[in-house]
């Protein structure tokens, strides 16, 4: 889209300034904020709002500040009592990953995991920025980022568990990032790079509708309607046919469909990520057979790994085959019992905003809305109806898959089509060439 040349993210530094009339970004970056909150958290009046960015960076890129700066006037205009922001650099990690004593990385603040679970259990809403290079952390050696990542993954294990369980309204958006707009448009000016991705934002939020939040509420019904659909079906499998796919996914007794909107445990209804234009379920671990082709690259632990096919036995991956990146894929799939099956199923149509970007942005809140998809590792105990309160041998003999891995990929495309298996036996398209029936 060049309808216009929203300025580059280091002139948006220059923007507070009251006597200036807002520019076109400056405009986009307010109906952003405006989405985020109303629409994104849903922020109650009086609420508090915490802004935090990835963990082990220690909070928000300094980067996303424009737009940090927008959504704290939003919240406050949407009554907020008191918005406070975690700020963190990637530079100060890899400073530690440079310089710090050997031994020293399974350290993590004193602070902050604690102060984490306390915002969350006071009711506080809580919002995460993305504005990272997805590299980030690609030069440093692998066996100190690995203990980074789980000390990291140790200490905030769980604030997580809350989230996941929908303690408090969340989210999760995105700003443009020098060095992630390089990565995904490294064959632009670096100028035009941050243009691009901020363009891309803009378009894939529908912020360059007439009236976002407007859009977004037809969008989030849309997706109610068809999770409602779906729900009723009760398929017992979908039968997915495609170019190098012909695959059978059961489902199994109680499924749920779940998309766009949830419910915190106080009763705010959100929409965690945006933009999100999936609809996705569990699959029956143990109900999985035929072979599924990619139709984009898997970004995996800092390798691409390309045009592969997963062939699938009695729910379990029987052959892998890739033609760039085959060793990665091939230890993901071993590295637990679980890795090697099938814990969500997603449905995403090809027409969706993201999926015409043609676009890999490296990064699931983005790339998983361009294709439908299927994850290798752990289903989501919300998937299944009663599971949040099942223990883990009852979610996984009701065909809940457990691992330490949740890996997305993506297999749809305007070729792939979907069937979905009544109980009857009766067997109804669901999608044609790649788009709802
Ligand atoms: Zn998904
Ligand atoms: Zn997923």
């Amino acid at each position: 889209m060049q309808r216009r040349r929203p300025a580059p993210a280091c002139d948006a530094n220059r923007m507070y300034n009251p006597s200036r009339m807002p520019t076109d970004f400056e405009r986009m970056l307010r109906a952003y904020a405006e989405l985020t909150v109303k629409v994104g958290l849903n922020l109650q009046p009086r609420q508090r709002l915490l802004i935090i960015g990835p963990v082990a960076n220690g909070g928000c890129a300094l980067e996303a500040a424009p737009l940090v700066r927008q959504i704290t006037a939003a919240a406050y205009d949407a009554g907020a009592r008191l918005v406070e922001t975690m700020w963190g650099d990637e530079a100060l990690l890899g400073a530690r990953l440079q310089r710090a004593p050997r031994d020293s990385f399974d350290e993590f603040s004193a602070w902050m995991p604690r102060a984490l679970v306390e915002h969350v259990e006071a009711g506080h809403a809580v919002l995460s920025i993305y504005a990272n290079d997805p590299d980030q952390l690609k030069d440093y050696p692998p066996d100190l980022v690995a203990a980074v990542q789980q000390a990291t993954a140790r200490f905030v294990r769980p604030f997580r568990e809350h989230i996941s369980r929908n303690q408090t309204n969340w989210g999760v958006v995105a700003a443009a990032a020098e060095t992630w707009a390089a990565r995904v448009y490294p064959q632009l000016a670096p100028a035009d790079q941050m243009t691009q991705l901020w363009s891309a934002i803009e378009r894939l939020c529908r912020l360059d509708r007439p009236d976002p939040i407007a859009a977004w509420e037809t969008h989030l019904a849309e997706l109610a309607a068809r999770t409602d659909h779906l729900n009723a079906k009760q398929y017992t499998a979908l039968r997915y046919t495609g170019p190098g796919t012909r695959l059978t996914i059961g489902l199994p007794a109680g499924h749920c469909w779940v998309g766009g909107r949830s419910t915190s445990a106080s009763g705010i209804r959100f929409a965690p990520n945006l933009p999100t234009e999936e609809v996705f379920t569990m699959p029956h671990k143990d109900r999985v057979d035929g072979t599924v082709r990619s139709t984009k690259p898997l970004s995996y632990g800092g390798t691409l790994i390309e045009n592969f096919s997963l062939t699938f036995a009695e729910g379990r991956v029987v052959d892998a085959q890739a033609e760039k990146g085959a060793d990665v894929l091939r230890r993901l799939v071993n590295m637990d019992a679980g890795a090697a099956r099938l814990g969500e199923l997603a449905l995403v149509p090809h027409t969706s905003p993201v999926a015409q970007t043609g676009v890999l942005f490296y990064n699931t809140l983005f790339d998983e809305n361009a294709a439908s998809h299927v994850a290798l590792g752990a289903a989501y105990k919300f998937t299944l109806r009663g599971g949040e309160t099942m223990s883990d041998e009852a979610f996984e003999l009701a065909g809940g898959n457990r691992s330490a891995a949740h890996v997305d990929f993506m297999i749809g495309s305007p070729e792939l089509d979907v069937d979905g298996v009544l109980a009857s036996g009766a067997v109804e398209p669901v999608m044609r060439r790649g788009d709802w029936v």
